[in-house]
């Protein structure tokens, strides 16, 4: 498996077999569905429980709590691999960042009570902070959680939300405080089976990551125990939002590694297969060309990559260099996507092709997780103390 550069310091034999086992699983049970999943516009459950099984979701989780006790880097070598299968349907970044909410902010009941379902697929999580107002400025947002008697009642809109169409547990972003901005946001599990007052949109039409049921959900008196606040103390959301980022940030690097690996691959045989002017389209100087430029700047990403994942193991990876690995993943990816689809010619914008499915996956990931102006924002402070 690629990610894992004989270089980087971090793979032991475990993460080999664990890459192994995981990459055959995902040739059997996730490639072949991926085109059914993109028309149909979402994962079917019986997957989510068979990658459960396969304990494709709790490499980071402690085994007391249904996981296998290793660390984050198992998370990452999943999320490489779904995308070099191809794949940006299955929600399984969302459910990883939910779970590693619950795992740093749960108290040991909440740890007991959802991961073990997250971490066998039982359960489906979503993560939902934007709101159709506000995306890039969370502490604007909207939605508000108060306190009556021993419950919250939430009310507002989330929209964009990964998962949103079957998640059963929602990691939600609200006000417990509106007269606050950072300050006044709290992290609340919100558990949507029979929950009066909850609704979810119609599935958003999207133009990539087709697979994914991505939805608006709506709150109106929504009602849930107070025990679900994440952590002990109302008003921590923003902190423990930006506590967990740089793994979000990390991650979409990684899936962009892994989709530009996937691309350059298909494109490689393409060009040796396709023929014009009497010879492999490969044989033209520009392709060489082209696809010299794309495995540099592959191989170049995944130095930086491997050198991140090995800084998050640490807790040395600070939030301007996760930021990096966000942006400069992301970038890389569709500059890669995009020239591939320029060298399957006519066929690379047909949508049987690949490439061509992950060139309109490509674009969200310059969007979602932070976009990629904010992302160089955050940089660019990191210059300025
Ligand atoms: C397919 C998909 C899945 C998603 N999944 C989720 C999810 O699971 N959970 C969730 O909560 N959200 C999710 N999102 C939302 C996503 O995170 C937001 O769309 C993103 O953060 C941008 O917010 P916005 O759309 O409101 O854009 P805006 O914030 O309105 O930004 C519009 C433009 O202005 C720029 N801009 C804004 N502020 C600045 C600034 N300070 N400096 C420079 N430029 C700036 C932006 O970069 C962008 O180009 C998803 C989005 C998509 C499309």
């Amino acid at each position: 498996m690629s990610l894992l550069s004989s270089t980087a310091g971090w793979v032991t034999e475990e993460h080999s077999l664990f890459a192994d086992e995981a990459s055959k699983f995902l040739d059997v049970e996730l490639k072949p569905q991926i085109e059914k999943w993109a028309n149909n516009g979402v994962v079917e459950r019986s997957f989510w429980k068979k990658a459960g099984e396969m304990g494709l979701m709790g490499g980071s989780v402690q085994e007391e709590f249904g996981g296998s006790g290793g660390d984050i880097s198992f998370d990452a070598i999943t999320a490489y691999l779904q995308a070099a299968k191809g794949d940006a349907g299955w929600g399984y970044g969302i459910q990883s960042i939910v779970i590693h909410y619950i795992n740093a902010y749960g108290s040991d009941e909440q740890k007991a009570k959802w991961l073990p379902q997250l971490v066998n697929g039982e359960k489906i999580a979503a993560l939902a902070m934007t709101e159709p107002n506000c995306g890039s400025d969370l502490q604007a947002i909207k939605t508000h959680a108060e306190k009556d008697g021993n419950q919250y009642k939430i009310n507002g809109s989330k929209t964009f939300i990964t998962n949103g169409g079957s998640a059963d547990l929602i990691c939600l972003a609200a006000k417990t405080d509106p007269s606050e901005g950072s300050k006044g946001i709290s992290l609340l599990m919100v558990e949507t089976d029979n929950l009066e007052g909850f609704r979810r949109g119609t599935p958003l039409k999207k133009v990539g990551m087709k697979g994914n049921d991505t939805a608006e959900l709506f709150f109106e008196n929504v009602k849930i125990p107070q025990t679900n606040l994440l952590g002990s103390e109302e008003g921590k959301g923003f902190y423990q939002l930006m506590k967990q980022l740089p793994w979000e940030r990390l991650y979409i690097g990684i899936a962009g590694l892994g989709a530009a690996d996937c691309a350059l691959d298909e494109t490689i045989k393409y060009v040796k297969e396709r023929k014009a002017f009497g010879k492999r389209v490969f044989d033209f100087q520009n392709t060489k060309f082209k696809l010299a430029e794309l495995k540099t700047k592959v191989e170049v990403t995944r130095s930086f990559i491997n050198d991140c994942i090995q800084k998050l193991m640490s807790e040395e990876l600070d939030a301007a260099t996760a930021s990096m690995a966000k942006y400069w993943g992301s970038q890389i990816q569709g500059e890669v996507l995009d020239e591939c689809v320029q060298l399957h010619g006519g066929y690379g914008f047909m949508a049987e092709y690949p490439v061509a499915r992950m060139w309109t996956d490509a674009r969200v990931q310059k969007i979602y997780g932070g976009t990629n102006e904010i992302m160089k924002e955050l940089i660019a402070r990191s210059l300025d103390i």
